[in-house]
């Protein structure tokens, strides 16, 4: 039998067992979740079409394929949030495109891929969803658009999770290694990379089959105090943080049963 598990749950497991209860078990809704993620979304969708659907027989396209791309997915925004999204792919523009001699096609754009890694007799299907993946000379660059307003960098040991997960899945669908992973915060137009290498992935295989096997066991989801509690979206909800935590809301699902599978 095989279990699947994406990039996103294994990382919320590993930061913290009951904030992984709150949103992936009972499912609690979070205003980290809400806010600006309409805008999020167009702006990660205008960039899949910007790369997608360019036809690369020009070195760089010019603005106005920005502007096209960017004009179809606005219809769910408010003209504010319309303007401002114009505006971030302007800088982006500017940042990454213009001063380039060339927009170098990448590998895919906007999809997921997984990979299987066995621990313990059990199978896992670890999947994940990239942005972007770009060729480098010897590998592959994973690239990551962040939307948020701020930036909130994950702690190193996250990161090394995040590549991991990614390395592997992507050297069993294209057989190449993964160099480098860049978070791109289109907000700022920063760019943070981290590069890959074997022994990062060796590490991180390990890390990854203990992880993964303690999530299937898991029954406690005992809360894991520590940095991310500041920016954890549950605290209110929280034993670790409050004495008398307030209630989960009450459209919150169900506790589950004792549970053989872990839900998608
Ligand atoms: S507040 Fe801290 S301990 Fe509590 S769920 Fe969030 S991350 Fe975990």
């Amino acid at each position: 039998m095989t279990y699947l598990l994406s990039a996103a749950k294994l990382q919320t497991y590993y930061r913290c067992p009951r904030a992984y209860y709150f949103r992936y078990q009972r499912r609690v809704e979070s205003a980290a979740f809400f806010g600006s993620a309409a805008l999020g979304t167009s702006l990660h969708q205008a960039l899949a079409q910007i790369y997608q659907d360019w036809h690369y027989q020009d070195p760089i396209p010019r603005w106005d394929w920005f502007e096209y791309c960017w004009s179809q997915r606005v219809e769910e925004l408010t003209p504010t949030q319309a303007d401002e999204g114009r505006s971030i792919l302007k800088r982006y523009y500017k940042m990454f495109i213009l001063n380039q001699s060339a927009m170098r096609k990448p590998l895919a754009v906007e999809g997921r891929i997984q990979g299987l890694l066995r621990a313990e007799n059990l199978e896992f299907t670890l999947s994940g969803r990239y942005d972007r993946i770009d060729y480098l000379d010897d590998g592959l660059e994973l690239i990551d658009y962040k939307s948020a307003k701020e930036i909130e960098l994950a702690e190193p040991d996250e990161i090394d999770l995040q590549i991991g997960l990614y390395y592997l899945a992507l050297e069993q669908r294209y057989q190449r290694s993964l160099k480098r992973l860049s978070l791109l915060y289109l907000r700022t137009g920063e760019k943070i990379s981290f590069d890959a290498s074997p022994t990062h992935r060796e590490r991180v295989k390990t890390v990854i089959s203990d992880l993964a096997v303690e999530l299937r066991r898991d029954r406690k989801w005992l809360p894991f105090p520590g940095n991310q509690c500041n920016r954890c979206a549950y605290a209110r909800y929280c034993s670790a943080m409050r004495p008398d935590p307030d209630p989960l809301p009450e459209d919150t699902r169900p506790e589950p049963g004792l549970q053989l599978v872990l839900s998608i």
